[in-house]
Order: structure tokens, then sequence, then C-alpha cells
């Protein structure tokens, strides 16, 4: 679990609202690791598996890390990773990523610093629903400078079904800051499997343009607001908190 510090509601900004929480997807959405990820997973294959590339023509965004291990096995051997498999392989991507995110360049996407710090200002609860497991969230809000805002969260180490991992997140969430009620918990991503497992969990979905998704499928995957970035502060805060 990522925990940091985090003021109490109604804090340093003294405003008092109903109960509201947010969770954030990291890659896409909160950052760009310039394709560290990518390069780690690469790297694991090529070392532990002694194998080519099993992601020629692959769409990582939105699918979840053990789901992405799940894909590659059954592209390179027509089945999935056995228990002992999976955890050679998260071990040696994790050693390749945190390698690689010290020396390529994360990009905080636009908005996301003083959406981040409004949000600890006015005591919102912050978390992520992130396909990255733990671990690999940890290191890639790290490298971003970002991982302090981040109380709670759902992981691709929790469940391989997106969904899933929302729903765990958001249980997380309400364990730390009592009973929200659906219709007040958002989460913040930039595919259609974010806005599917906002479905899933019963909450709502905040969408945003920094991803790998072209506008017209993100606009049918129905998200209740889609933004270009998180850079228009108003806008996103009237969204989350409106009144
Ligand atoms: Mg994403």
């Amino acid at each position: 679990m990522v925990h940091a510090p985090h003021p109490a509601p109604g804090g340093p900004t003294g405003q008092s609202h109903a109960p509201v929480m947010v969770l954030f997807d990291i890659d896409g959405t909160l950052l760009h690791t310039t394709g560290a990820g990518v390069r780690a997973l690469k790297r694991m294959f090529a070392t532990e598996f002694d194998c080519p590339d099993p992601f020629d023509g692959y769409s990582f965004s939105g699918r979840t890390d053990p789901g992405i291990l799940r894909d590659a096995f059954q592209r390179l051997y027509g089945r999935g990773p056995t228990s002992e498999e999976t955890s050679r392989a998260l071990g040696s991507y994790l050693r390749f990523l945190e390698d690689d995110l010290a020396t390529c360049d994360v990009k905080v996407l636009p908005g996301v610093g003083p959406l981040l710090e409004r949000l600890a200002a006015d005591g919102i609860p912050t978390g992520l629903a992130t396909g990255n497991v733990e671990e690999g969230a940890r290191l890639k809000l790290s490298a971003g400078g970002i991982l302090h805002y981040f109380r709670f969260g759902g992981f691709g180490s929790d469940a391989e079904h997106r969904g899933e991992l929302t729903r765990t997140g958001i249980a997380r969430g309400r364990a730390l800051a009592g009973p929200v009620p659906d219709h007040s918990v958002f989460i913040v991503g930039d595919s259609p499997l974010d806005v599917s497992a906002a479905r899933y969990a019963g909450v709502r979905c905040l969408a945003v343009m920094t991803g790998w998704t072209p506008r017209e499928e993100m606009e049918a995957a129905g998200p209740d607001l889609l933004l270009d970035d998180l850079s228009d502060l108003p806008t996103v805060m009237r969204f989350l908190v409106p009144g």
C-alpha cells in the first residue's frame, strides 16, 4: 500500500463539502514514463525467458500487469504463466523498471501537479486505480515526484481484472475516509478500460486525452466527462465537487 501523510478532511483551505474520493490511473493519466515500463518488460522477457519481443502490435493502454503477462505468455507459449513464472517475471520486471526510471525522463502530465495539490489542500482522499503492480506504481510515481499524494489504491497486484482492482481501491479508500457514496467516487483515466472499470465498480469517470486512445474511441466509451488534459483546474474541481 502506498502511504503518505495527508491533511485531514477540511484541510488547509478550510473548504467543506460532501465527501468525495478520487482514484487515478497512472500511465497516460498522471505521467508518461517515456517507454520505461515497456522497455523493462521486453528486457525481462529477453533475460528471464530468452525470448524475443512478444509485444509486436500489442496495446498496453489500460491493461493490468498480470493481464499483460498472461497475454505475452499466450503469444509465446499458447498458455498463461505458472505462479513461479509470474513471480520471477514480476521480480525481474521491477528490477529493470527501477534501473530504467533512474535515467529516463518521466513526464508528469499537464495540470496533474496543481490538481493533486488542490485535492490535498481540500482534504479530498486521493488514491490509485492502476494496472501496475503496487511496487511498479510506487517506482513510477516516485520517479515523477508525486508519490506522496497517494494514500491508498487498487493495483495490478490485487487483481488481473481492472474492474476488480478498482473496487478494491475504492474499498480501501472508504476504510480510510468513511462512507463516500458511489456517485461521489471518481476514477480518472486515459483509456476505455478505465471507463469500463469505473462502470463495473458503479462509480463515475473523468477521462483525459493524454494517453494513447483516439478521441472517437474515448467518446464511444462514454466517460462522464472527457477533457484534453487536467490543466483546467476550475473545470475539473467543478466536476468533482459541484456547487
Ligand atoms: Mg492509463
